[in-house]
């Protein structure tokens, strides 16, 4: 399963097919129809038979699926049976924002330790999680067994910072500065810039047909 090839496409939608199952389970609903599924999380109804096709057969035909069966599948693709560690570097705006925001609260991701240069954040605490100077990163992640990483220090300094993260064994980085980060092959790194985003949104307000309202953009 962990050398399981899925399109990157399908692998954005699984933490949604998630989150609704975690809704429909605390609801007590048992069993959900594959239409009424598509419905509730907003996705074509073949994409999802294409998104679950790669995992074999997770529903029956004339059932639709079983809540807690899926959830279970899902909390073990999306490793949200174990708490995966994570750290911050960049306590700005939006690191702060970040560490206020509290993944940890609804799902098993715990951010563990945050780093910058700036004195006057370096040894704060946010939300029990302690700053530390960058000096101290390859030491912290490597004592912690931390290897995913946000990143949202300036862009000037995100390509330095990301050569630094690898040498400290760092395998995956949540990459929100608005530069293309130069990483090997062993090391994933998903982007997350907002201000395109809002653009795309923007573009897509600009841009609309009448059937293409109320549905989901990825
Ligand atoms: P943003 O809203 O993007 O967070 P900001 O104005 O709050 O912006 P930036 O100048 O983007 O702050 O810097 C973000 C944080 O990154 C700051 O706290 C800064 O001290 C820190 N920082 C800058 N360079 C480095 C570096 N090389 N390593 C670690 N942290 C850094």
């Amino acid at each position: 399963m962990a050398d399981m090839k899925i399109p990157r496409a399908t692998a954005k939608r699984l933490p949604i097919y998630y989150q609704y199952l975690n809704i429909l389970a605390d609801a007590g609903q048992k069993r959900i129809s594959s239409s009424e599924f598509a419905a509730g999380v907003k996705v074509d109804p073949r994409t999802i038979r294409r998104d679950f096709s790669h995992f074999g057969t997770l529903g029956k035909r004339g059932y639709g699926y079983d809540v807690a069966d899926l959830l279970a599948f899902f909390k073990k693709i999306l490793k949200q049976d174990q708490v995966t560690k994570v750290a911050l570097v960049g306590v700005g705006n939006l690191g702060h924002a970040l560490l206020n925001f509290n993944f940890h609260r609804d799902n098993n991701i715990a951010i563990r330790a945050a780093f910058d240069i700036d004195p006057a954040v370096v040894g704060t605490t946010i939300d029990d999680i302690r700053v530390y100077p960058l000096t101290e990163l390859q030491n912290q992640l490597q004592k912690q067994a931390i290897k995913v990483v946000i990143l949202t220090v300036p862009e000037a300094a995100a390509q330095t910072v990301t050569d630094q993260l690898i040498a400290a064994g760092v395998e995956g980085i949540m990459n929100f500065t608005p530069t293309r980060i130069n990483v090997p092959a062993t090391v994933i790194v998903q982007n997350v810039n907002l201000t395109s985003e809002l653009q795309t949104l923007i573009y897509f307000l600009n841009h609309r047909t009448l059937d293409q309202q109320g549905t989901n953009k990825e």
